[in-house]
């Protein structure tokens, strides 16, 4: 007697191939068996598929959810899209490594400590302990954090790292690795990864070329700078023999608008070359993240207390204002790139008494208080000591179209596992992989049915180098998906963000059941996954 057969689906297995009918059955967690003939196998459960797709669960490579999952472990915006794994520990931050001396810049640097998490840990092993005690909805896979790993060993110091701050940081990155980390991701955008130079990083790669693991990277500017900052990527993987990944792939501001084709080709003949790249992408025009990496990156230096101050400064305040104008040498000006403070929306602040410029467009905001955009978003980071999320306008349509058909470019969200509350939040969080199966397969035809499976299930689970997972074939993990494909879409907006999609059916996490009828069930099977070694 086997716990459950999936009868009536169309199987898309994840590989690309073709959809096919066959029958699925289910037992202690595994795919025991797929079959094209109807088998007379009993089993305690029989869900009926007719009309509905089946696909292994999603991997979404791009996810926030570190220290989300504490405070949501039923992962309820995420699962409700049929996401079964998230890839955590991106763009550099990671609630892991804790030093003692810089514990304070670590919480600044994620926002404010927060008390959704036990911090009953110092490293990722404890972190991943913690994770698996807490009980999660959805598998969870981590990233060894660069920013997380020099602010231990040095801060927010705006300099190279002294020959013994390097070799520190190497060996916390071991630790990382050991401890099942997938690869070490970067945030070269924020303080502290923009401080970091080449050879740091080549140096961190060396210990991932050691153990096996990949290079996940925000890269150095997705604007004017954005070539230069994928060469910059790719570099790192032609010293180290690193796999490189390029995460949510973008050309932002209206000047970078058509050169995703250009990035591609870049990407294209560094595979040629020998390099194994691969890269992410949301399907959405705007971006988000903290307000705080729309001015330039030397303001946080010294810290959020030196922020604070330099922030409450006229002269800093002018200075800000040249640079925005006039753009300054290497760094990435996403205000000027996306047409200026129109096109931000505050999304989220940590006091009350701002909570009313939540949804308000900077400019909104700078014309109700009676002052310049620039002045009203200061104020705002001062007051709330840089803990300010935003959402961003500054992608093109036509641009997300390429990279979502680019070779070994996955689906990846860029958003946390939340649940409905008072924030607002990036609508990726909620309807980035119903968004792939309704818009760009079902309406526009951009991809087949089972490519755009594959980008979401096969293609991830390779980069991550999992294995038992991200295909739908015999001795996997039951991590299955049974959505309609007439139905499937997404309802979140910006303005509403907080809306599940229509049309995901049925999620099994390891074999049982999260979301059944479309309802979640509160159960929580979820696993942490470590990297073994190679
Ligand atoms: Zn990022």
């Amino acid at each position: 007697m086997h716990d459950i057969k999936i009868a009536g689906a169309l199987i898309v297995d994840g590989t690309g191939e073709k959809e096919r009918r066959a029958e699925i059955l289910i037992s202690d967690g595994d795919i025991v068996q797929i079959t094209g003939h109807p088998t007379t196998e009993g089993a305690r459960r029989v869900i009926e598929g007719d009309g509905l797709v089946a696909c292994p669960g999603f991997i979404d490579l791009h996810s926030h959810s570190d220290f989300a999952l504490f405070a949501h472990p039923a992962a309820e915006s995420k699962v409700h899209q049929g996401v079964t794994l998230e890839v955590t520990g991106n763009c550099g931050m990671a609630p892991y490594p804790l030093s003692d001396r810089h514990q304070d810049d670590l919480f600044e640097y994620l926002g404010g400590r927060s008390d959704a998490l036990p911090w009953n840990w110092t490293d990722l092993d404890g972190y991943l302990q913690s994770l698996a005690e807490r009980e999660i909805a959805v598998n969870t896979a981590p990233l060894a954090a660069h920013g997380s790993l020099r602010l231990a060993v040095m801060g927010f110091a705006d300099r190279e790292p002294s020959s013994s701050e390097l070799q520190e940081m190497r060996s916390l990155l071991r630790k990382d690795l050991a401890a099942g980390a997938f690869g070490l991701s970067t945030g070269l955008i924020y303080a502290p990864g923009v401080y970091a130079g080449a050879d740091e990083i080549s140096s961190l790669a060396e210990e991932v070329a050691r153990s096996g693991g990949f290079y996940a990277t925000h890269i150095r500017g997705e604007t004017e700078v954005l070539l230069d900052a994928v060469e910059e990527a790719l570099a790192v993987g032609e010293a180290s023999g690193i796999p490189v990944h390029i995460s949510h792939l973008k050309a932002a501001g209206r000047s970078m608008w058509g050169k995703s084709e250009e990035v591609l080709q870049r990407m294209e003949s560094a595979r040629q070359a020998g390099l194994d790249v691969s890269g992410d992408v949301y399907p959405y025009r705007a971006g988000s993240t903290k307000l705080l990496a729309l001015l330039p990156p030397r303001l946080l230096e010294q810290g959020v207390d030196g922020l604070v101050e330099r922030l409450g400064s006229d002269d800093e305040r002018r200075r800000i204002q040249h640079e925005i104008r006039e753009g300054s040498p290497g760094w990435w000006n996403p205000v000027g790139a996306a047409g200026g403070w129109d096109a931000v929306m505050v999304t989220s602040v940590r006091s009350p008494e701002n909570s009313r410029y939540v949804g308000m467009r900077v400019t909104e905001i700078a014309q109700s208080k009676g002052c310049s955009p620039l002045d009203a978003a200061c104020d705002l980071l001062v007051q709330e000591r840089g803990a300010v999320g935003m959402i961003i306008f500054m992608m093109h349509e036509d641009d997300i179209r390429t990279f979502l058909t680019g070779k070994n470019v996955a689906v990846g969200s860029d958003g946390s596992a939340t649940a409905p509350g008072p924030a607002l939040t990036h609508p990726r969080s909620y309807g980035t992989f119903p968004r792939i199966l309704a818009r760009y397969v079902r309406k526009e035809q951009l991809l087949d049915l089972p490519e755009a499976v594959h980008r979401m299930t096969g293609l991830p689970a390779e980069r991550l180098g999992l294995k038992g997972r991200g295909f739908l074939c015999e001795e996997h993990a039951a991590d299955i998906v049974l959505f309609s494909p007439d139905e499937v879409e997404d309802t979140a907006t910006y303005e509403s963000p907080h809306s599940y999609p229509r049309g995901i059916e049925h999620v099994l996490v390891n074999g049982v059941s999260v979301i059944d009828g479309g309802h979640h069930t509160g159960v929580l099977p979820g696993k942490v996954l470590r990297r073994t070694r190679k």
